[in-house]
């Protein structure tokens, strides 16, 4: 039972890891978008950042750029360059150009001669004046002579601050004067950023970082120098080294945007940290796989669910077939059990009919060979009033020739009394030789009894016999057949008051039932003389009596013996202690109802 619920639950997690596996894969698109997505944003926001910073650094430069040409044509200076050792023109120029100087912003500015000696500066004062100095090495110099804009990055050679230099010749028609110069200071255009994670670079036309917001990167070259560059920057000396060291940029660790300054051949970088990508976008891809692992949690606790569900399904639907497997087989046995009880039924049913048959034959024999012993009694019964049938008609014929009519009659009414007599044996032994053919059946016992008084209430009532009754009133339900107990209770009342006859008043006839185990036994009690001592004894045989053969055939408790037999009950006599007979009728208990078979009949 085991094996097979824990291979499924295994099949599910690896189908769940599986699942988890092929589900995977989606995060990388997630990813993708994301870290497209952040880029996009961060790559906006550089550009954003770079064109303020690329405004501002032109804006910064342009400004200076027109101004040699402008100050160029001013007398004061034109006058210097035209009488050099003039010390007041001199003096006037430099406090000239210190003036524009304050005015304008500029880091310094000054005037040139043709030699590239400096005449007057607006630093005149300072220590590191300029003062007499030569700057034609300078390539700005040498492309203001040239007649061209000057333009030039590099440290100072005196301060050795970095600047931007702008130089314009001064000119008389065709003539070179001189040149003037504006030196921009650029130190201001890196601290333009604050504290953020961005990083600014300004490379010049070398690729040597020239400006920066890491200074650890300052005057770095961005690429290999060629020689020519290297002539160049030994002759020119922008850098406070001749051969700058090489700028170690990890460049997979930063997102770069570069802008070129067509004026000045620089390009200007932006550098942000391919962190500030990640970051989010490793947040985005945690919160898409914390969804996913929810998902998939969520999904496993379903399928987990359904598996229990579909488990107790299985189960029930098991137990359901099992119980019906059970309930079948015992409605199998049930049913095999029924079918043998059908058979045992049948074979009792058999049985009893067998017995009842069998018993039936039994008590016909009995009764045949009770007639076979009657026969010799029954012939002399029958004979004796056939002889006295025949003299009294011969007599009749003889009394009638003499005339003597009343005679006659009373000699034919003899004759049609012992006819009578002689139907009546018939019929009792008719009755008694009769096959039964009704099984004994539930006979209430209280009306059999009524019905048998009823028919003798008249003898009753001339012999005044009283009668005490002491029968319970619900009826009392007995195994029997209804005439063949009116026919018992009849003749054995009947013998009651026979007896009573013999006796004067009081009378009794006493009618009692007793409960007993298998029925009920009813009691029939007189106080006439009792049995005779050899009535006790014979009483049963057919054709004993002890009365005149007007008053009895002596059939009467013969045949109540034989009908109580066949009934299954039975037929006690003895005489009571304090005198009179005391019958019994021993009956068995019958089913309490109502009968409603048909009432027997004697003449059948
Ligand atoms: P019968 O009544 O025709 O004589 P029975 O078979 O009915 O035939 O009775 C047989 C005999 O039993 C009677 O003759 C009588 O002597 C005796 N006997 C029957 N019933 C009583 C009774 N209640 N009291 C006294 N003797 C009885």
């Amino acid at each position: 039972m085991t094996s097979p619920t824990r291979t499924p639950k295994r099949l599910r997690w690896r189908s769940l890891v599986i699942l988890a596996l092929l589900l995977t894969p989606l995060l990388w698109p997630l990813q993708q978008l994301a870290q497209r997505y952040y880029s996009g944003v961060l790559a906006e926001q550089n550009r954003q950042t770079l064109d303020l910073y690329v405004a501002n650094l032109l804006g910064t430069l342009r400004r200076y750029e027109i101004l040699p040409q402008i100050l160029g044509d001013l007398p004061d200076l034109r006058r210097v360059l035209e009488a050099p050792d003039d010390g007041q023109a001199l003096n006037s120029a430099n406090r000239l150009l210190q003036r524009i100087r304050e005015q304008t912003g500029a880091d310094v500015i000054y005037l040139m001669a043709p030699s590239g000696n400096t005449l007057a500066t607006s630093n005149w004062d300072q220590e590191d004046s300029f003062v007499a100095r030569n700057f034609a090495f300078r390539p700005y110099f040498r492309e203001a002579i040239a007649g061209r804009v000057g333009r030039f990055f590099g440290l100072g050679t005196t301060s050795g601050k970095r600047g931007y230099y702008f130089a314009a010749a001064v000119r008389d028609g065709e003539r070179n004067l001189g040149a003037l110069v504006v030196k921009v200071d650029l130190d201001h255009t890196e601290t333009l950023w604050g504290n953020t994670p961005e990083q600014l670079l300004v490379t010049d036309a070398n690729g040597v970082v020239i400006l920066t917001s890491r200074s650890d990167w300052r005057f770095h070259a961005s690429r290999p120098l060629d020689a020519a560059e290297r002539a160049a920057i030994a002759a020119n000396i922008p850098y406070p080294t001749q051969s700058p060291p090489p700028l170690r940029l990890e460049e997979s660790a930063w997102i770069r945007q570069d802008r070129t300054l067509e004026e000045t051949g620089w390009t200007v970088s932006i550098l942000a940290p391919r962190a500030l990508v990640d970051r989010p976008v490793r947040t985005a891809v945690a919160i898409g796989g914390g969804a996913l692992l929810v998902l998939l949690l969520l999904l496993g606790l379903m399928m987990m669910r359904r598996r229990h569900y579909l488990e107790r399904i299985a189960l029930d639907t098991r137990a359901r077939q099992e119980l019906e497997q059970r309930v079948q087989a015992r409605t199998q046995d049930l049913e095999l059990l029924n079918s043998r009880l059908k058979q045992e039924v049948l074979e009792r049913e058999h049985a009893q009919q067998e017995l009842v048959r069998a018993q039936d034959e039994l008590v016909q024999a009995g009764k045949l060979s009770a007639l076979g012993t009657m026969s010799a009694s029954i012939s002399h019964e029958l004979n004796q009033p056939l002889a006295a049938i025949r003299s009294y008609a011969d007599n009749a014929g003889v009394l009638l020739d003499h005339g003597r009519t009343d005679d006659a009659r009373g000699n034919l009414k003899l004759i049609s009394q012992l006819t009578e007599r002689m139907a009546s044996i018939i019929a009792h032994l008719r009755a008694f030789a009769r096959r039964d053919r009704h099984a004994p059946e539930s006979v209430a016992l209280q009306p059999a009894i009524d019905d048998a008084l009823s028919l003798l209430v008249k003898r009753r009532r001339t012999l005044d016999v009283e009668l005490i009754r002491d029968l319970p009133d619900a009826n009392l339900w007995v195994q029997a057949g209804e005439t063949r107990l009116r026919q018992v209770l009849g003749n054995l009342l009947a013998n009651a008051f026979d007896a009573l006859a013999e006796r004067p008043q009081p009378r009794r006839i006493w009618i009692s039932t007793e409960l007993t185990a298998d029925g009920v036994d009813l009691h029939l009690r007189d106080n006439g003389p009792g049995f005779s001592q050899d009535a006790l004894m014979r009483a049963r045989e057919p054709f004993f009596t002890t009365k005149t053969s007007a008053q009895g055939l002596g059939l009467g408790l013969a045949i109540c013996d034989a009908l109580m037999r066949a009934l299954g009950g039975e037929l006690l006599f003895a005489n009571h202690p304090e005198g009179g007979a005391l019958l019994t009728l021993r009956l068995r208990a019958g089913a309490p109802g109502v009968n409603t078979q048909p009432s027997e009949d004697l003449a059948q």
